[in-house]
């Protein structure tokens, strides 16, 4: 099936497909999505990877994923500041324990 390439604001903007307005790979203009609309959102059609709701979700358990790992970066780097602060001063043998 051929589809003809719609804008958002383009008066041949088909309503029973996709709202979402997607750009073309090479980042040169886009068109409105190709899919068939199934879920209602604030007046318009949407398919399931568009859908807002989802949209946030996706976005929202990125987020939190790196949130998570931001949170043990921290974590090590105040590890390694402490191990620092507290073995300042100290030569490497006592450090090693070699203290004979
Ligand atoms: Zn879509």
């Amino acid at each position: 099936m051929i589809y003809k390439k719609l804008d958002k604001y383009d008066r041949d903007f088909d309503e029973e497909r996709c709202a979402k307005y997607v750009t073309n790979q090479n980042g040169w203009g886009g068109h409105q999505c190709l899919r068939e609309g199934k879920l209602e959102y604030k007046g318009h059609l949407y398919c399931k990877q568009h859908y807002p709701p989802n949209v946030e979700a996706k976005r929202k358990a990125k987020a939190d994923k790196y949130a998570e790992r931001w949170a043990k970066v921290d974590a090590a780097d105040e590890r390694r500041r402490l191990e620092v602060e507290y073995c300042s001063g100290l030569t490497d043998e006592e450090l090693r324990g070699d203290t004979r």
